[in-house]
Parts: structure tokens; sequence; C-alpha cells
């Protein structure tokens, strides 16, 4: 068995977290992908990476649950017995409305999924991989948003402010953790092609916007990637608390 660093991502069956787990593997990270009801894209994505001769295993849960954030840590722990990094990635949007048409429900779901659940995956890995606790340091990426920057506005500024809060919790726990081993970083992209935009009822919203974006075209998952892997690398050896654009100047 592979003895490469364990990674651990959130969402990891479509998009931007398929494509760091593609990436991940292939720099020899032992990578660990989380989905919620794509089991077929997760299995699909772990044996292509075997193929490719790395190392993947799959785990469903809800991030947006106690159950489903359980459920992971449970897999990895017995799978790999160690953590080394955390992508904190799986997010959500909504149909676009405006702030009066916000059902509780929605709320709810979008910050149970975009905050809390990134908070509460970032603890478990901080349980494990601080040096306050025997553990040997790590990485932790959070995914947010232009949007954090942006607002949204007419669109799902309930996002928006989720994705600010992801990149408050960034700068506070990398303050937190800093002496312990542990970098925290977090990534904006800006318009990205993947399946976020049907999701929200916009399937064309990526190439619609492409105008609106400074280098006139939406990103790659790829490009997001690539962004991630340099943060979780030792080559960001001295950059904590730090929230990098990937976002074609938007
Ligand atoms: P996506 O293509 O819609 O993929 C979402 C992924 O997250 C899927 O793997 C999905 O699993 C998983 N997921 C959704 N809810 C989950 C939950 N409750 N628990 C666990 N996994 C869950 O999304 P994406 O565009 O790659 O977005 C990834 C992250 O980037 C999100 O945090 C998003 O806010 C952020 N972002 C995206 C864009 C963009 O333009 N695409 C821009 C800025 C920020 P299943 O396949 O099992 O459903």
């Amino acid at each position: 068995m592979s003895d490469g660093p364990v990674l651990l991502i959130t969402g990891a069956s479509r998009g931007i977290g398929a494509a760091v787990a593609r990436k991940a593997a292939g720099f020899g990270w032992q990578v660990l992908i989380n989905y919620v009801s794509q089991e077929g894209a997760a299995l699909a994505l772990a044996a292509e990476i075997a193929t490719a001769g790395g190392v993947a295993d799959v785990v469903q849960g809800d991030t947006g649950t106690e159950e489903g954030i359980s459920a992971i840590f449970a897999k990895l722990d017995a799978r790999f017995g160690r953590l080394d990094g955390l992508v904190n990635n799986a997010g959500i949007v909504d149909v676009s409305a405006r702030v009066e048409y916000f059902s509780r429900e929605r709320l709810d779901r979008m910050f149970a999924i975009n905050v809390i659940g990134k908070i509460r995956c970032a603890a478990e890995a901080v349980k494990r991989m601080s040096t306050n606790n025997g553990g040997r340091g790590g990485a932790i990426v959070n995914v947010s948003s232009m949007a954090a920057v942006l607002g949204s506005a007419g669109q799902y500024v309930d996002y928006a402010a989720s994705k600010g809060a992801i990149d408050t919790f960034t700068v506070g726990l990398a303050r937190e953790v800093a002496g312990e081993g542990i970098r925290v970083n977090a990534v904006r992209p800006g318009i990205i092609e993947t399946d976020i935009h049907a999701s929200g009822g916009i399937p064309d919203r990526a190439s619609a916007l492409a105008p609106t974006i400074p280098m006139q075209r939406p990103g790659k998952p790829d490009e997001v990637a690539d962004a991630i892997l340099y943060l979780l690398s030792s080559q960001a050896s001295y950059v904590t608390g730090s929230i990098l654009n990937v976002s074609g100047g938007r």
C-alpha cells in the first residue's frame, strides 16, 4: 500500500472536487473522495485514479449533517488512519431569487452545508492534525467564492453570505492553529464550468456570464484545482490565512 499523504476532499464526485482528487492523486496523495448522492460518479473517479496508479477510496456522507460527517471521518480513520490535508469543498447554491423569497428551510440547508459543515469538517481535521494532539500537522483549503466579495445581488445573496463566513473562518482558524503545524487557506473561484449552475436553475450561466469576466471566459475546474494543490503543497509552507482569487479577474 502507498504511504503517501492522505487528502480528504468533500464533494469530490464532480466538478472542482473531482479535479482536485485527480490532480492530488497524480502528485502522490492518497485521496478519500466524499460524495452525497452520485455514488457512480465517485466510484468511477476512484477507479480512474487506481488505473492511473494512484490510491483512492470513496465515502458517502452529507456534510450538512452530523451523521454524514461522522461517517466520513470514521471511513477516513478505518481506511487510512491518518490525515494530512482537507479540501473543504462541498457546497451548494439554490435557485436564483431575491431575499424576500428565501424560505427558512432554504437558509437552514444553505448554511448547514456551506458553513456549519465546513467548520465541523475542519474541526475533525484539526483534532487529527494538530501537533497539540500528537498529530503531524497538515493543510486545510476552504473553497469559498468570489460571491463573498461581489454579493450576488438578485441571484443568491444567501450563498454569497455563506461564502463570506468561510472567508472569515479561514482567517481566524489559520491564526488559531498556526502554531500547531496546520496551515489554513481558501480559494475564491469565479465562474467555473461545473454542474452547480444547473443545480441553481441556470445551466448556461457560465457561458452567459463570460462577457462580464475580464478574461472573457469561465474557468475550468482544473484551474481551481491547481490553486488548491499549490496551497496544499510545501511550496506554500509560509502561506496561511490567505484567500486566493481564481476568477479570471472577476
Ligand atoms: P458541483 O459541480 O455542483 O459539485 C458539487 C459536489 O459537491 C458534488 O460532488 C456533490 O456530490 C457534492 N455535494 C453537494 N452537497 C453535498 C453535501 N451536502 N455533502 C457532501 N457532498 C456534497 O459543484 P462545484 O461547482 O464543483 O462546486 C464546488 C465548490 O466550489 C462549492 O463549495 C462551490 O460553492 C464552490 N464554487 C463554485 C463555483 C462555480 O462557478 N462552479 C464558483 C465559486 C465557488 P454528489 O455528486 O454526490 O451530488
